[in-house]
């Protein structure tokens, strides 16, 4: 399930000082001392390229930075796709997600919620590696303004009743890169032609509101120029939803494979996009 954390409003410092900052990045061992204070010190090493178009708000980085992250002109830097677990070591969350170090999600079939989302992550994972992406497998706590070409939330839904089912994708109320709804779009068409369970068409409004795309809030949240959805990915008590969800998980694991891909295109740029599709003559409308 998706899900706020209950401490809600109270107030959080930020931005961290430059101090802080830095020994924080000498802690970590970390080389990333260029970037500007308000983001925060930590973002994971490679995690730091902006998808084309987006990053707006790099003024401060240093001229060589920007020129890495300007595009795909970097030959060898794959696309970064994060897929987080949900709820997955949420025990471990910092004080301002305190609220969700106690929410295990639901559960069902013998299994817990994070467990399931964690096997389907790291599956899909693993078929995105194969194909060339770089990949983050997330726990609950996003790393701070975090970066990537696209970010999934892995999630299983719950109920009462068990013959509730059907899984749905929701994308960020807020977002900054207008791709987000797009991106919600070709991953629901591509999990439910992978997986056959059936959408439910209405994204909750914990889904649209969910805590890793609040990024003017939590300070372990997605970078504004990363494009997030959120998807429950079945009802973990139903069990016609867990014939796919725990016991066939690979079919998940290609339906969210074929939605990234899809929407991202090719792992790299110099990947061959293929020939273009045969189109009708312009006068033959
Ligand atoms: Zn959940």
């Amino acid at each position: 399930m998706a899900d706020h954390p209950r401490s809600g409003r109270r107030a959080i410092a930020r931005p961290a000082s430059l101090a802080a900052a830095v020994a924080a990045a000498l802690l970590l061992g970390s080389v990333v001392l260029t970037r500007p204070a308000s983001t925060g010190p930590a973002a994971p090493a490679g995690a730091d390229r902006a998808p084309e178009g987006a990053g707006g708000d790099r003024a401060g980085a240093i001229p060589a930075l920007e020129a890495a992250e300007g595009g795909r002109s970097l030959p060898s830097a794959p696309l970064r796709v994060a897929l987080q677990a949900g709820h997955w070591k949420a025990a471990e969350a910092p004080d301002e997600l305190r609220g969700l170090r106690n929410n295990g999600g639901t559960s069902g079939g013998g299994k817990a919620e994070w467990e399931v989302n964690l096997e389907i992550a790291r599956l899909t994972g693993a078929l995105l590696e194969e194909a060339g992406y770089a990949v983050d497998i997330l726990p609950a706590t996003v790393p701070e303004a975090y970066r990537a070409d696209a970010f999934v939330a892995i999630h299983a839904d719950g109920h009462n009743d068990s013959s509730v089912r059907g899984f749905r994708v929701g994308w960020p109320r807020r977002d900054a890169t207008q791709r987000a709804s797009e991106f919600a779009e070709v991953l629901a068409e591509a999990y439910g032609e992978a997986t056959g369970i059936r959408r439910l068409p209405v994204a909750t409004r914990r889904m649209r509101g969910y805590y890793a795309f609040r990024y003017t809030r939590y300070r372990h949240a997605i970078h504004p120029s990363t494009v997030g959805v959120i998807i429950e990915t079945g009802f973990l008590t139903s069990p016609r939803d867990r014939e796919v969800i725990v016991a066939d998980q690979g079919r998940a694991a290609q339906g969210i494979f074929d939605g990234v891909t899809r929407f991202l295109g090719p792992a790299t740029a110099e990947t061959p996009a293929g020939p273009l599709p045969a189109t009708q003559p312009a006068a033959v409308q």
